[in-house]
């Protein structure tokens, strides 16, 4: 048993393996720009993900901000406050309006019986977030789209590896976002990955990471520069090698956490989905005071004071942030607002031993005390 825990820790390959890795870069001189190491991993993923479109980016945020411009998307887009910061900031980044959806009170995902109310003639797109791991509904979100007429951008940050009826996850919508930051399930250090349906898009993607340079003496659109350096791509060809592993050991720490803590009174854990292969992205417990007799806040001070890490994800809701100005009326959202107060995810990583599991677990329960 170890003294401190945090919330996570991020995954590494053997230190031998990531040089050798980079032995190459040394050789060639090519460190970025899409090199040798970028695309190898970029047709690895397009394999493991099952996809069969896909871009590198420098992060998953870059990677959600560039699709909605590669989309040339105008108006308001319907999404869920219970995310990361990124979600809102890309559309809103965008000079998109975001419309904010409440979420379902079991999985936390998109509550669709409530999008189609929330269209209007100028809506243009949803864009849903896989929250935790746990997937959308996605078959209601394609019908809504279609008889709209609305484009789908998943938020696919915390399901990285997941299929959903055998088919992986990155193959829905018109367009799904990756993160491959340090602290994901799989990391390229920072990075980030958008799969599409279009096979148009591809090159407009691969543009605007690249200051919308078309050729070298033309530059025909406003773009960023968030191009995956051969670095960060050699890290990620390292991991995706022991990722499976690592998903396997994080189901283990999962289901000890399932066992000591699914049948508590006032603690609720989101159930395992049907037709999905999960990550074991995230252990979220909803804390209900009254019930439990004790709050998320009691807990999370517990643990700290114990030297453990949990975190309040997501929480506060990006619709409260300070940054808009109280533009955004919160009870709009009640179901969001009154998980995001309840909510803790407990520390989860592949290395985690079982033991510090059954002391993290043992000192949520002396909280009722
Ligand atoms: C991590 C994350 C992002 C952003 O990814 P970065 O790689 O950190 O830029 C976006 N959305 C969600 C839900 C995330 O968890």
């Amino acid at each position: 048993m170890s003294g401190k825990i945090l919330v996570t820790r991020s995954s590494m390959p053997p230190y031998e393996e990531y040089i050798r890795e980079i032995r190459d870069i040394w050789d060639s001189r090519w460190m970025t720009n899409m090199g040798p190491k970028h695309k190898e991993l970029q047709s690895k993923l397009r394999e493991y993900l099952g996809v069969e479109n896909i871009d590198l980016f420098t992060n998953g945020h870059m990677a959600i901000e560039l699709t909605l411009q590669a989309m040339n998307l105008q108006g308001e887009v319907i999404t869920t406050p219970f995310t990361f910061a990124s979600t809102t900031h890309a559309i809103v980044r965008n000079r998109l309006e975001p419309v904010f959806c409440d979420i379902d009170p079991v999985n936390y995902t998109i509550d669709v019986s409530r999008i189609e109310r929330l269209i209007t003639d100028k809506t243009c797109a949803i864009m849903p977030v896989h929250v935790y791991g746990n997937i959308c509904n996605i078959e209601e979100i394609d019908r809504i789209a279609k008889k709209y007429e609305l484009k789908v951008i998943y938020d696919a940050a915390h399901t990285f590896g997941e299929t959903y009826k055998g088919q992986g996850i990155g193959v829905f919508g018109d367009a799904s976002c990756f993160s491959f930051h340090a602290t994901k399930v799989f990391n390229s250090i920072e990075g980030g990955a958008v799969c599409f349906k279009d096979p148009n898009m591809g090159k407009i993607l691969y543009e605007l990471k690249n200051f919308g340079i078309h050729g070298p003496e033309e530059v025909s659109a406003v773009g960023a520069n968030a191009k995956m350096n051969e670095f960060c791509a050699a890290m990620g060809i390292c991991n995706l090698r022991h990722v499976d592993e690592e998903i396997a050991k994080r189901r283990i720490v999962a289901e000890r956490y399932r066992e000591l803590l699914g049948s508590t009174d006032g603690i609720v854990l989101c159930p395992p989905q049907k037709n999905v292969s999960s990550n074991y992205a995230y252990f979220p417990v909803m804390i209900e005071e009254k019930i439990f007799g004790a709050s998320r806040d009691d807990v999370f001070e517990r643990l700290a004071e114990n030297g453990i890490g949990a975190r309040k994800y997501f929480y506060p809701l990006t619709n409260t942030f300070s940054a808009f100005n109280g533009k955004y009326d919160v009870t709009k959202t009640p179901v969001a607002l009154h998980i995001s107060k309840r909510i803790l995810t407990l520390p989860l990583y592949p290395d985690l031993e079982l033991a510090d599991v059954d002391r993290i677990c043992k000192i949520v329960l002396e909280c009722r005390e």
